[in-house]
């Protein structure tokens, strides 16, 4: 790399690190843990797309991000988007743009969707950077790791001290959803997909963090199983949730779910769009599936039937069998 990109490179992440400093708030909000409670779904300015998204949407992944900056990086490039009111896009060091402004949401970084094509067309322009031998000896890019059939994050929602909601027979949502992700999982693993659950037992798991899993895992889709509720015990149905700037692989992958799921339960409620915090998180496709109402009688007792989750497990295996080698 020339002397002059990389003095630029070292003035930008020096910038990036001051800026992250100066600047404050951008803090999820109490209690955002939990799925039912506030910070869930966050409620990001419409037409924007979260840092992770962006991520996905340029084949990049997120490396770094503060309250000040976030950096984004593949094995060719890097774009580092600085959140201050006049924040510049730089690519490789050099300045590509403006982010025509950033908001942070529930601690999570949001950039007009509008950046997206710009972008693309400036990584396209983008020489190779050469990877340095340093880098190349201290971060692996998970891109290079052999994954025969893909990689699937299946996420179990809630668990230990958060049970999510609770069926009309007693039974807590926790334990619905986590039968239903490991009968999937091993439907996935038979079928030579290399499976990665968020949670395997009764245990709680940040949001968060449930999203980091599938980042740092490198997935090709992850997949949320919870079981729904509402105060109209005659409110029935599954639905696939994807988020509201979700891209075309997302809406795929829900489309999918939405008909195999149609072959064993009785009624749909479509394919909804809902920022779910885990669903902003993950820069792959991502869908959140609410497999049916814990307070409809009905859909409850079936809910707690193991051949039911069994046939649901299954619905969900060959959806994910169905569009993941369509992405590779
Ligand atoms: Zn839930």
């Amino acid at each position: 790399m020339p002397v002059s990109d990389a003095a630029n490179r070292i003035a930008v992440a020096c910038l990036a690190v001051m800026l992250g400093a100066m600047l404050c708030g951008c803090k999820p909000p109490e209690g955002d843990n939990i799925h039912h409670g506030g910070g869930a779904v966050v409620r990001p300015p419409a037409g924007t797309l979260s840092i992770y998204q962006l991520a996905g949407r340029l084949n990049m992944h997120v490396v770094r991000t503060s309250a000040g900056s976030a950096t984004l990086r593949n094995t060719s490039h890097a774009v580092v988007v600085f959140a201050d009111p006049n924040g510049q896009v730089h690519l490789d060091g050099r300045v590509v743009g403006s982010t025509g402004g950033i908001t942070c949401v529930g601690g999570i970084l949001f950039v007009s969707a509008a950046r997206v094509e710009p972008l693309q067309q400036a990584l396209a322009r983008a020489p190779d950077l050469k990877p340095t031998r340093r880098r190349k000896r201290q971060r692996p890019d998970p891109h290079r790791r052999a994954k025969p059939r893909g990689v699937i994050v299946l996420d179990a929602g809630h668990g230990g001290r958060d049970p999510g909601c609770t069926s009309v027979y007693g039974l807590a949502e926790k334990a619905v959803n986590l039968p239903v992700v490991t009968e999937t999982a091993r439907r996935l693993r038979a079928r030579g997909y290399t499976v990665v659950l968020t949670r395997s037992d009764d245990r709680f798991v940040e949001l968060n963090e449930r999203a980091a899993i599938a980042n740092r895992h490198n997935a090709d889709l992850f997949v949320s199983v919870h079981a729904d509720w509402a105060p109209n015990a005659s409110a029935q149905g599954y639905t696939v949730y994807i988020a509201k700037g979700a891209g075309e692989a997302s809406s795929t992958a829900a489309e999918v779910f939405d008909r195999h799921l149609g072959r064993i339960a009785a009624h749909s409620r479509g394919v909804r769009y809902a920022d779910f915090r885990v669903l902003v998180r993950t820069t792959c496709p991502a869908a959140l599936i609410e497999l049916g109402y814990m307070s409809n009688a009905a859909e409850a007792r079936q809910l707690a039937d193991r051949a039911y989750q069994r046939r649901l497990a299954a619905a969900i295996a060959e959806g994910a069998d169905a569009f993941v080698p369509s992405r590779r």
